[in-house]
């Protein structure tokens, strides 16, 4: 049989064109994958993990296309500076000095959290994780082959990229972001380490390490580190090739470590690395990006709990995976609780259908056109990963079984196809979890049930002015560590 993706050729908009294309892999029925990982300094937070989760679910339908996907996706321990700038400490060894152990701890307690974090939303581990700190040789080798290529010049020990020769010989530094020279000119910080460079807009290939600098290696130019977007030009190129077919990260990366990374791959080798540029778009909280600079986060952890003064309750990583899924990667997601009490119950619809289903008899022949609404569930994510069209579809598909009394319209050969096609986008595609298969979520619907029970005997116990009842049981709820919440629709508890 053929693979699906000749039945349904995937288009893909690439942030490198501004144009919707068709889908062609270097090597037919191969795909090449490389995704920028986390700066493993601090815990996840949900817009990263939007990010994350949105590449999950282009890493499944591609796999579901029946093309053998490798999927690289890195974690950054080494070179990634504060302020995202070419000058000052880096944001690992920053984090252990105040907390005053390794720079590889921080690393390991914040690369399990995110395991963890993308474990709960039911994402699969990438093909690859490799770390920057794990290739320092490849990096150094790449800065040579710049260097030797007359498109970086030595200054002070440290290795900048000659960003005006190579846009002089050809080069397009600018392609991705869209930027002319004169503004990248302007727009550059004036922190970041300028004497040394011979134009603001040239960046770090390689730093000298100052005595300060922990993270340090040798090299032929000094003692020092990597510059932050060489480790993703380095590890591409090793695991997937000179030429490969996406990179992903987030919008904000657009510029300048992904126009960084085209530069240095494309003066390595000439070639431009990948083919196809995908850029998530960013949650928001109350309007603004979500940010770890800024503070303006909420982590999964406490959404999944519901310890936050932003929630009324926690949310299953099931639900939240699904309010990440109803809007476009490409789409900016703004979080709130009404969204996530939308999203949750939009999701237990969908799962309570998918249950009502297996209780359904089949008919005699089918009155619903099975075919057609398959295929359209197919358009919609062969072009550009339209999950919010998927789920409109998969409701149309709910009303189908929400209406059947004991039999739904379905031959019964069409039945199993029916069931096979809806299992296939809500728990491989869309990768929700059901209920009954998540340990976690059975162990929560008890612990939902118990409390409610609980919950109800303290607001008795208050109506009956047994003050003390009520306090006991707030009281050794707290030390068991469940906190109760009274608010305007009743009382809720967070863990
Ligand atoms: P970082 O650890 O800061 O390098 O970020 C890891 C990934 O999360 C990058 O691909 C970022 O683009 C992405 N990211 C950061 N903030 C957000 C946000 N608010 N929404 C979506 N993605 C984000
Ligand atoms: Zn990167």
């Amino acid at each position: 049989m053929d693979p699906l993706y000749t039945s349904y050729p995937l288009s893909i908009d690439n942030s490198l064109t501004g144009e919707k294309e068709a889908f062609v892999p270097v090597h037919e029925g191969n795909v090449g994958m490389y995704v920028c990982g986390p700066t493993v300094y601090s815990d996840v937070h949900l817009g990263n993990a939007r990010t994350f989760t949105s590449f999950d679910m282009i890493f499944r339908y591609l796999k579901h296309l029946g093309y053998k996907v490798r999927y690289v996706r890195n974690i950054t321990d080494a070179g990634h500076l504060e302020n995202d700038a070419d000058t000052g400490e880096d944001k690992i060894a920053k984090k252990a000095r105040l907390e005053q152990i390794e720079p590889m701890e921080i690393v390991q307690r914040y690369t399990v959290d995110f395991h963890k974090v993308m474990d709960a939303l039911n994402a699969f581990p990438p093909s690859i994780e490799p770390t920057a700190t794990g290739h320092i040789s490849e990096q150094i080798e790449m800065v040579q082959s710049i260097l030797d290529k007359g498109w970086a010049y030595e200054s002070n020990g440290s290795v900048y990229f000659d960003v005006t020769a190579y846009n002089a010989n050809g080069g397009a530094y600018g392609i991705l972001s869209g930027r002319k020279m004169d503004e990248l000119q302007a727009g550059t910080r004036a922190l970041d380490g300028q004497e040394e460079k011979r134009n603001p807009s040239d960046f770090a290939l390689w730093k000298k390490a100052s005595p300060s600098h922990i993270m340090r290696w040798p090299s032929p130019w000094s003692v020092g580190f990597p510059g932050w977007h060489l480790e993703c030009s380095a590890m591409s190129t090793k695991y997937l090739g000179e030429t490969f077919d996406i990179h992903g990260g987030g919008m904000d990366l657009k510029f300048p470590h992904h126009e960084c990374e085209i530069a240095q791959n494309n003066a390595c080798s000439e070639q431009k690395g990948a083919r196809y540029w995908m850029h998530t778009n960013m949650l928001t909280l109350n309007g603004k990006r979500m940010s770890k600079s800024t503070g303006n986060t909420i982590l999964p952890r406490e959404l999944f709990s519901g310890d936050s003064p932003l929630l009324d309750k926690g949310f299953s990583p099931s639900v939240v995976r699904f309010f990440m899924m109803q809007a476009h990667y490409s789409s900016v997601l703004d979080f709130s609780n009404d969204a996530l009490l939308a999203a949750e119950k939009g999701h237990d619809r969908l799962l309570s259908a998918l249950e009502k289903l297996d209780t359904l008899d089949a008919s005699k022949e089918s009155t619903i056109g099975l075919e057609a609404w398959i295929d359209k569930c197919y358009q919609a994510m062969s072009d550009n990963f339209n999950t919010p069209i998927l789920i409109a579809h998969l409701f149309e598909a709910i009303k189908w079984i929400s209406s059947a009394e004991s039999a739904i319209a379905l031959s019964s050969a069409d039945l199993s196809i029916f069931k096979a096609a809806l299992h296939s986008f809500a728990f491989d595609l869309l990768g929700l979890r059901k209920k009954s298969l998540d340990a976690g979520d059975a162990h929560k619907d008890a612990l939902d049930k118990a409390m409610s029970l609980v919950i109800e005997l303290r607001a008795q116990a208050r109506l009956n002015k047994d003050w003390g009842t009520a306090d006991l049981i707030r009281d050794q709820l707290q030390e068991a560590g469940i906190k109760l919440k009274d608010g305007a629709e009743g009382t809720n508890y967070s863990l």
